[in-house]
């Protein structure tokens, strides 16, 4: 084989393809892998802009991949840390029901979570959820101890470490350009030059719906960008909150719902909110790509979910531009907290699939079509489950990509 020839090819040096590189080279060592991410390090787009928690898997339907993967997720990433030394910290989270008419839903969630094999989940009242979270306000709250928080972007550092000691090649700043299927390999253009591999694997997060249409499918759905917006807590303040402070959810919608995160450096943040981005990498508002916004805006999905969602969309732009409004949410759960206790923050941009019926795909969404095998929609959980999702992709493409 010659140095641009490979077995495996993956696009996307986040969690999640570094994740289906590490089982590559756990689990079929003798393989020439060869990881390509657009960006100078590794963990530069969704992977090292998220809130960094190792979520329970309490929000999903038992029995999907996101129940199923999260669950075992979240227990080898405590695994991993903990062998490998990354800060993390199981410190468990308060789910608070701020009015009685959330009291319906947060049994939900229990139950989800007791159907989802979670242990140690307790519905608590106003004065124990006092003695969790002091300056916390509810009247019920669903108290999940598995619930932790790490640092992705090390995380990854780590994955892609362990990858290129057992041989795998991680290429950074090499952007994949185009794709071509000859008769018994793939050839991916890339500005570096082209690589060619028996099979392929799309992780590229948000841009994965164009990965897939340059392979020649169609990935039957668009990859909309939701900005997620977050406020830092003053030191001065930070401790008004232990761990981790969140809302019951609104069912209808994939995104958490702002909610208070003591990350492993012990910063506290509020957020994110979810709102339409204008660019797929838009981490800010002036980010406008004209590509990226005519091609969400000529998909008949973009506007039948508008359509659907509108209102909520238009109150999370309120949030969004205005921090008195982003302040009120916060009081629900923590009444205490006032603007002066809020600095601007980071932001992350979730990669969210939609149908062309407006339908936001919720569970994780893989397919393979020949020697290449698509990775469409995973959105949060999937830092969390990232090591199970590498073992469950990896499965798929030895089925059907005949990886051996
Ligand atoms: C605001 C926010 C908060 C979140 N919070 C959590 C959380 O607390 N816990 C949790 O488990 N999950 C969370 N998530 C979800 C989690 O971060 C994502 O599910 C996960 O990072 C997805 O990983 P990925 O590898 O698919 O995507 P990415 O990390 O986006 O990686 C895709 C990579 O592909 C590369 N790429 C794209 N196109 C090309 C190309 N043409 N050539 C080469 N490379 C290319 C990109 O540069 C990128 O590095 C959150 C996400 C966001 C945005």
């Amino acid at each position: 084989m010659t140095d641009s020839r490979y077995n495996v090819i993956i696009i996307g040096g986040g969690v999640v393809g570094l994740g289906v590189a590490l089982e590559v080279t756990g689990r079929f060592p003798h393989l020439r892998l060869l990881v390509i991410e657009k960006e100078d390090r590794v963990a530069r787009h969704q992977s090292g802009h998220n809130s960094g928690v190792i979520h329970s898997g309490v929000y999903y339907k038992p029995g999907s991949m996101k129940a199923r993967l999260c669950v075992s997720g979240a227990a080898a990433m405590v695994e991993f840390c903990r062998e490998h030394a990354i800060a993390h910290n199981v410190c468990g989270k308060v789910i608070v029901a701020s009015h009685s008419d959330e009291l319906a839903r947060l049994e939900e969630l229990r139950q989800r979570g007791d159907a989802n094999g979670l242990t140690g989940l307790r519905l608590i009242g106003p004065e124990e959820l006092r003695e969790i979270e002091p300056h916390a306000n509810g009247v019920r709250a669903l108290v999940v101890p598995s619930t932790g928080v790490t640092d992705y972007a090390k995380v990854c550092e780590k994955y892609a470490e362990l990858i290129s000691s057992r041989g795998g090649t991680v290429r950074t700043s090499t952007v994949a350009t185009g794709i071509r299927r000859l008769a018994n390999e793939i050839v991916v253009e890339t500005s570096q030059g082209a690589f060619s591999a028996g099979a392929l694997i799309n992780c590229a997060g948000l841009f994965s719906d164009r990965i897939s249409r340059m392979a020649g499918d169609d990935p039957g759905v668009m990859i909309v960008p939701f900005r997620g917006e977050y406020y830092d807590l003053t030191p001065e303040r930070a401790s008004l909150v232990r761990a981790l402070i969140y809302p019951v959810p609104d069912p209808r919608f994939p995104f958490l719902g702002v909610h208070f995160t003591r990350r492993v450096t012990g910063k506290v943040d509020a957020g994110p909110n979810a709102v339409f981005a204008l660019a797929r990498e838009g981490y800010r508002h002036s980010d406008i790509s004209v590509r990226d916004l005519a091609a969400s805006l000529a998909f008949p999905g973009f506007w039948r979910m508008a359509r659907q969602h509108w209102r909520n969309a238009i109150e999370e732009y309120r949030r969004s531009l205005s921090k008195p409004m982003f302040v009120r949410a916060l009081q629900r759960l923590l009444p205490e907290i006032g603007e002066g206790d809020l600095i601007p923050g980071g932001s992350g941009v979730r990669a969210q699939a939609v149908k062309p019926d407006g339908t936001l795909v919720d569970d994780f969404q893989f397919f393979a079509s020949g020697k290449v095998l698509h990775v469409l929609n995973v959105p949060s959980p999937a830092a969390t489950a990232s090591l199970v999702i590498g073992k469950t992709i990896v499965q798929m493409a030895a089925d059907s990509l005949e990886l051996s």
